[in-house]
């Protein structure tokens, strides 16, 4: 297993160093909105701990995140006026990770509307912010 590095660039977001569309933090997990989502309202949520994937992170950050995500996914329903919600979670790049501090994807989806392709296209920072105030405002 590689160990956690922490120059990821989520590591800079928790930090501080990078910006980020916030919807939610608490002292053990944040949440923001992904640059390129998949769908509107797609959200990354994190452990604060620093926990490169779901086989280094402990049970306990691991739970919490899950707590987490299941917040934004209830929220997300009503926000985006979602039909359902796809979790989606990648270990190690044979697993599909890119970025390298655990994270889990929360995607609202509608009936018949396809995924759009991972990391196609970054979406306006206007878009963001204005999606990231309203789920925040449903989360708060
Ligand atoms: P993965 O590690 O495969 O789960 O993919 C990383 C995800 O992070 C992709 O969906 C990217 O669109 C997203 N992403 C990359 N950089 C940023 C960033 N600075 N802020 C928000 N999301 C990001």
């Amino acid at each position: 297993m590689v160990a956690y590095d922490p120059n990821n660039i989520f590591g800079k977001i928790l930090r501080g160093e990078l910006p980020c569309h916030k919807v939610y933090e608490d002292d053990k997990a944040l949440a923001f909105l992904d640059i390129m989502p998949r769908a509107p309202g797609h959200t990354l949520v994190l452990p604060k701990s620093p926990a490169r994937n779901m086989l280094d992170v402990s049970s306990d950050d691991l739970a919490h995140v899950m707590s987490v995500a299941q917040k934004v996914a209830k929220a997300a329903m009503k926000t985006f006026g979602a039909d359902g919600i796809t979790i989606q979670q990648f270990n190690e790049s044979a697993g599909g990770q890119v970025v390298f501090h655990l994270h889990v994807h929360v995607i609202p989806r509608k009936t018949g509307e396809a995924l759009k392709p991972p990391a196609s296209a970054k979406e306006k920072p206007e878009v963001l912010a204005e999606h990231a105030k309203k789920l925040a405002a449903a989360l708060a």
